[in-house]
């Protein structure tokens, strides 16, 4: 079960980076600093909360195209909640908003 749960593609690409940030550090290319891994993970949860409470589960919109992907990122994840292709999010979702939260984190904290 870890396994599969491993092998889908936002978790691998999720232990990608941290085995990629963990390799950096132990080089001696970045310094990790705890108290901002530790406001990263708060942030991560305030940002999953957010997501979820008023993205994810907000009314269904009236075009289709928006509504399919209402149903895709989320929706469908609580018709078949199951389903591991629905339980994470699609890579094209989770790339690019993790790059953003990652830019905007980086102009709070002037990293
Ligand atoms: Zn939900």
């Amino acid at each position: 079960m870890l396994l599969v749960f491993c092998r889908h593609g936002g978790v691998a690409a999720l232990l990608a980076a941290v085995a990629a940030e963990t390799l950096l550090w132990l080089f001696g290319v970045v310094a990790l600093q705890p108290a901002l891994i530790l406001v990263g993970a708060l942030l991560f949860y305030l940002s999953e909360y957010g997501m979820h409470r008023f993205a994810f589960h907000s009314p269904p919109l009236s075009w289709p195209p928006a509504r399919k992907l209402q149903h895709r990122l989320h929706y469908d994840h609580h018709v078949e909640p199951s389903r591991l292709d629905l339980l994470f999010l699609p890579l094209w979702f989770l790339v690019p908003n993790l790059a953003l939260a990652a830019g905007l984190f980086a102009l709070a904290f002037g990293i």
